[in-house]
């Protein structure tokens, strides 16, 4: 239960000033929170920052202001000049002066009682806007302040800018955060007191008010103290729920599994191939851990095409060699599908009894698996992430093997695999992500790398070419696929809209099929699962020559004989994501080759990555020069400015705050793994406010 000294925090936004039902709705959007369909709540707008300061401390008087300035002017009101009756379209001016000049304050749709109230000819006012000069008079339409000399305290000298959204007013988000503010709770200090003086941080509740009022640029600077210091405790609340998870997890006690190597070596026999050095590195360390008692977890990251599947599967082997059972977990359909057409061969050679839960099966084919999974006649289950949530039970699950991708969700993922079960988990990541990111994500995981990719792969050759030589690009993957060459044709994201997405693949497709007449498949976001799986298969078979999609093949999608990608609007795409794209090619013994079609002219970081693309094959390069030219959020993939899952830390600028969090966060658990005493229960109160009510679930109550 949380602690009733926050329930002034977790209102919900309709109970603050100003804020009625309909624009608790229209808040929903831009605050988020922690049900997508429920209301924001107060903290949500706390959390909600300014992003930018109106700086008006400029006082330069009418004449010396230049145009396009935001500036605050002293100005005595001399006459105002109603437009004609009846017309609209011509403003309603007041002329004003000071010592150097004349000003018109301009107004369209002028309320005219009120103009006169608030502008009394002969009375001194200070005004506050953006100045414009035509034809060598100046004006100011709309000032955004207008107050008397004894008012001229409330006139914001440095205005916070908040991220808007249609419908919601400036004054009512400003009203409504006043609010929000003035109920803050004294809370509890949960921080070091050392860590506090060091960076002469005031406490989270001043900090939070600071934040909303910034007094100069430099207080909306993520190092300014307010912000460094809500980042930190944003950070520590993160880190603490994973040292939290981590501890309980060891606590409860795991199983020693050992196999006898039986099964494995029978997978073995049936693979085409032979490990890699890394992939035999990565199998001995997970058997390691798998035959401790205590509980696995542990996270292999291996480049795009490295062979992370195989390791999987090898795992799960061992796992049900020792008379338990195994998962493997996917993001989505497509891949599920894909894992289980790899896998499925390979179980049987081995005896290993596979089933599959997509979502989509029959009621009674999903009651076989369920009751087969409830009395151990299923083996090995590979299924989407939700499916494994909706409350799936097993006879003796031993381990699970998360493929992310690369999204991210690992925290409840962790509270999932926290509930008691004596299960290994074994975390897959295809993003080469760099050593602060992993550690926010998945906090002290241990860590598998696959460095090597397998014998015998090509270098990929990659060449950008301008779009204009499109015929040229239509005519050398024609000529590839006479003799026998598969080939993707990716298109691009077209400004976020499946729709528009949707015309673009199928425009090319059209144009495809009468360059090539025909052999040529079509996927796309839009497509139900069926028609996908189908068209994939008939890309896996050969029937199809090339693949026209859109991103969705960047998901792990294998199809080792396919040895051409071209990529259209090359340019719009960030770097991780291109990576991931060639990556679908390049996975046999024959050359192969990516296209980067770009549409010029091509900006400096488009022109940037195009180079990176050319000249790197290796993914922890590309990944720290997506870094770099970037910034953290989109190594992800995503688009979110700043780290996803987090709303105020930015690890572009927090990193070293993440590393001090991490210790910290250790440290607590080290001394206080339940948080019992008076730092931990302020800390349990850190845990709520950030969100991290699972890690305080794990704690005995106190
Ligand atoms: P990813 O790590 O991207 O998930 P996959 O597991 O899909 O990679 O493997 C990519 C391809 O490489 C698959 O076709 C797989 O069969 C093949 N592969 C995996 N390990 C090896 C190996 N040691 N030697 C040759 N091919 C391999
Ligand atoms: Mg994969």
């Amino acid at each position: 239960m949380r602690p009733p000294v926050l329930n002034p925090l977790f209102r919900p936004v309709s109970s603050l000033a100003g804020i009625g039902p309909k624009l608790a709705v229209t808040l929903r959007k831009l605050l988020g929170g922690p049900d997508p369909d429920g209301e924001p709540r107060a903290i949500d707008l706390l959390f909600h920052l300014p992003v930018a300061v109106i700086d008006r401390s400029r006082q330069p008087g009418i004449a010396l202001s230049p145009e396009g300035a935001i500036v605050t002017l002293k100005v005595r009101i001399d006459r105002h000049q109603k437009p004609p009756r009846g017309n609209r379209r011509i403003p309603y001016r007041v002329f004003v002066h000071d010592d150097t000049g004349e000003l018109a304050l301009t107004f369209f749709h002028a309320n005219e009682p009120w103009l006169e109230r608030m502008l009394p000819i002969g009375e001194t006012r200070y005004v506050s806007g953006r100045m414009e000069w035509f034809n060598g008079r100046p004006s100011m339409v709309h000032p955004d302040h207008m107050v008397s000399e004894a008012d001229f305290g409330d006139l914001p000298l440095i205005e916070p800018v908040y991220p808007m959204t249609a419908g919601l007013a400036r004054k009512t988000l400003l009203k409504a955060v006043g609010d929000a503010l003035d109920g803050l709770p004294d809370l509890p200090e949960w921080l070091d007191s050392s860590v506090v003086a060091e960076h002469h941080w005031t406490t989270f509740g001043a900090a939070l008010r600071a934040a909303h009022h910034p007094t100069a640029v430099a207080d909306i600077e993520p190092h300014s103290p307010a912000l460094a210091r809500l980042a930190y405790d944003e950070l520590l609340a993160s880190q603490l729920a994973l040292a939290l998870m981590r501890a309980h997890q060891r606590r409860s006690a795991g199983k020693a599994r050992k196999g006898d190597g039986g099964l494995r070596a029978k997978i073995l026999d049936a693979l085409p191939f032979t490990l890699t050095g890394s992939q035999q590195t990565a199998l001995a360390e997970i058997d390691a851990d798998l035959a401790q008692p205590e509980r696995m977890l542990r996270l292999l990251q291996g480049d795009v095409g490295s062979g992370k599947t195989v390791v999987a599967l090898l795992s799960a082997a061992t796992t049900i060699e020792a008379g338990a059972q195994a998962a493997i977990m996917a993001p989505t359909e497509l891949l599920v599908r894909q894992h289980a057409r790899t896998i499925a061969p390979l179980a049987e050679v081995a005896g290993i009894r596979l089933a599959v839960l997509t979502g989509r099966e029959r009621a009674r084919d999903r009651a076989e698996v369920v009751a087969g999974l409830a009395d151990g006649s299923i083996d090995l289950l590979v299924g989407t992430h939700a499916l494994f949530q909706s409350g799936v039970e097993f006879r003796d699950l031993g381990l699970v093997v998360v493929d992310e991708q690369h999204r991210f969700g690992v925290h409840q993922r962790l509270a999932l695999t926290a509930k008691g079960e004596a299960t290994d988990v074994l975390v897959m990541t295809a993003t080469p992500i760099p050593r602060t990111l992993v550690l926010t994500y998945y906090g002290d995981m241990d860590v598998s790398r696959l460095t090597e990719k397998p014998a015998g792969r090509r270098p990929i050759e990659t060449r950008a070419i301008p779009l204009t030589r499109l015929d040229e690009v239509v005519e050398r993957v024609r000529a590839a696929t006479v003799d026998g060459a598969k080939a993707y044709w990716v298109c691009p994201l077209v400004e976020e809209s499946e729709v528009l997405d949707v015309a673009a693949v199928e425009e090319r497709y059209a144009t495809l099929t009468a360059a090539l007449g025909g052999g040529i498949g079509l996927v796309h976001g839009r497509m139900s699962a069926a028609d996908r799986d189908v068209e994939m298969a008939k890309f896996v078979s050969g029937e199809s020559k090339v693949l026209v999609a859109t991103t969705v093949v960047e998901v792990g999608v294998d199809v080792s004989d396919a040895t051409i990608m071209v990529i259209e609007h090359a340019e719009r795409f960030g770097l991780a994501q291109l990576h991931q794209l060639r990556g679908r090619v390049g996975r046999s013994d024959r050359p192969s080759v990516c296209l980067l079609l770009y549409k010029g002219p091509l900006g400096p970081v488009a022109t940037d990555r195009l180079r990176i693309m050319r000249e790197s094959e290796d993914g922890f390069v590309i990944a720290e020069e997506d870094l770099r030219l970037r910034g953290g959020g989109e190594v992800l993939g995503t688009r979110q400015s700043g780290t996803p899952g987090f709303r105020i830390a930015d690890l572009d600028h927090h990193a070293d705050l993440m590393e001090a969090a991490r210790d910290d966060a250790r440290l607590i658990v080290d001394q206080d793994a339940n948080l019992g005493s008076e730092r931990g229960a302020a800390l349990r109160l850190l845990l709520y406010v950030f969100g991290r009510d699972d890690a305080v679930r794990l704690l005995r109550a106190g």
